[in-house]
């Protein structure tokens, strides 16, 4: 997996849906990928705050599942 195909399922949404082999080549990719890492915690921050923002508009936008990792 490459850090582009990383980000785009990440910020898709897609790894949410993502099957086991996909999750856990995304995991091996955030372990040896600091810029990854860093990233994933920043995006998770940024869904975290989209996801207080869209309680207060009430959007139609469902929030994900809590994560499982
Ligand atoms: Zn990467």
């Amino acid at each position: 997996m490459k850090c582009r195909d990383y980000i785009f399922q990440l910020t898709s949404g897609q790894l949410e849906d993502a099957g086991t082999a996909t999750k856990i080549a995304a995991w091996q990719h955030r372990m040896i990928c600091f810029r990854c890492r860093a990233f994933t915690r920043n995006d998770q921050a940024l869904q975290d705050m989209l996801k207080g923002y869209g309680d207060q508009l009430q959007t139609s936008q469902t929030p994900a599942k809590p994560s499982d990792y």
